[in-house]
């Protein structure tokens, strides 16, 4: 008999719960007079960034966060970028600051990010968070990485003690995500473009999770059967739509689970990028309680 399909790992039901949480704690928040606000820095005319902008700006706006797009032109020098993101993060009123890529020619993100304050760096893009995530210090994570656990976490798939195997080592998904996953307690493998033989290092994986960024690039060789696979890819198609980084056609009957895309990491990203924000205006606010941004597992 043929397999059963893999279970689909869906992202829409956990991130309406994040929003429903956030809008709570947002309008406590404001009623106690600290209305949260998230600034976004885009430097770029290219239309699917303004679109993911714009979806960031109305979930933000839902659930009771003020979204500011602060733009400058394509033609941005990076240390025009490098003021204005000091400005934000100077700024009082500003809890939240991104800076958005694709940025303009000359401008490297990992280094303008160093002028976003760290208790702001809601998307961990400040080279400072990161390595306070790899020594386990408070920080906020990538949301994007972060997702990828929040995903396994809402779908009860267990990580202590677990391989987990990693497709890529960007500073965005693959690095941050490793350091989740280790503090998790899973046993984490991380794979990139020089990983001599890939389907090697994935396919006896519990877990893989692929951040390459390369259509079709996971497919059935690479997993072990009922293996979970996590696509955390989001590649433009010709037709104007999205695909991910694994070949769904084959994992998909030869893996346990496998988040979709769209529809899977994407709206927990977005969820945790508002999570970070309240997070954020609440330690602004001094009315933060529990635990702090990031400081252990499930806390980003
Ligand atoms: P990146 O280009 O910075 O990094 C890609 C990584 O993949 C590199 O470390 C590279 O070594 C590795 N890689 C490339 N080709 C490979 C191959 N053939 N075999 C093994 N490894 C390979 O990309 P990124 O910013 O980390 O993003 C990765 C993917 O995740 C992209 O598709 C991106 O669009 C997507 N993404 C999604 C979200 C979301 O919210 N869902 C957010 C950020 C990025």
């Amino acid at each position: 008999a043929a397999p059963p399909p893999a279970r689909a790992l869906t992202g829409a039901a956990r991130a309406a719960e994040l929003r429903a949480e956030v809008a709570a704690l947002a309008a406590s928040l404001t009623e106690r007079g600290t209305t949260p606000r998230l600034a976004v820095l885009v430097a770029t005319e290219d239309e699917s960034t303004a679109w993911y902008v714009r979806s960031i700006a109305r979930a933000a706006t839902k659930t009771g966060i003020v979204c500011d797009t602060v733009t400058l032109p394509p033609t941005a020098s990076p240390d025009r970028i490098a003021e204005l993101l000091a400005e934000l993060s100077a700024d009082p009123a500003v809890h939240g600051v991104i800076l958005q890529t694709p940025l303009p020619p000359g401008a490297v993100a990992a280094e303008l990010a160093a002028a976003i304050a760290p208790d702001k760096d809601v998307d961990g893009a400040n080279p400072l968070s990161l390595g306070r995530l790899a020594a386990g210090r408070p920080a906020f994570a990538p949301a994007t990485a972060a997702a990828v656990v929040e995903l396994l976490d809402a779908h009860g798939i267990e990580l202590l003690g677990r391989t987990v195997a990693v497709v890529g080592r960007s500073t965005v998904v693959g690095k941050p995500l490793a350091h989740l996953l280790l503090d998790r307690d899973a046993t984490v493998t991380v794979c990139h473009s020089r990983t001599a033989d890939l389907a090697a290092a994935t396919r006896h994986a519990d877990i893989v999770v692929a951040a390459a960024g390369r259509p079709g690039l996971i497919t059935a060789a690479h997993i072990g059967e009922g293996a979970v696979v996590v696509d955390v890819g989001t590649n433009p198609t010709p037709e104007g739509g999205l695909t991910g980084d694994v070949d769904a056609e084959s994992v998909a009957p030869k893996a346990g689970a496998l988040s979709p895309v769209p529809g899977g990491v994407g709206p927990i990203t977005t969820a945790l990028l508002l999570r970070h924000t309240v997070r954020a205006a609440e330690r602004a606010a001094g009315a933060a309680t529990g635990p702090e941004p990031g400081a252990g597992p499930g806390l980003t």
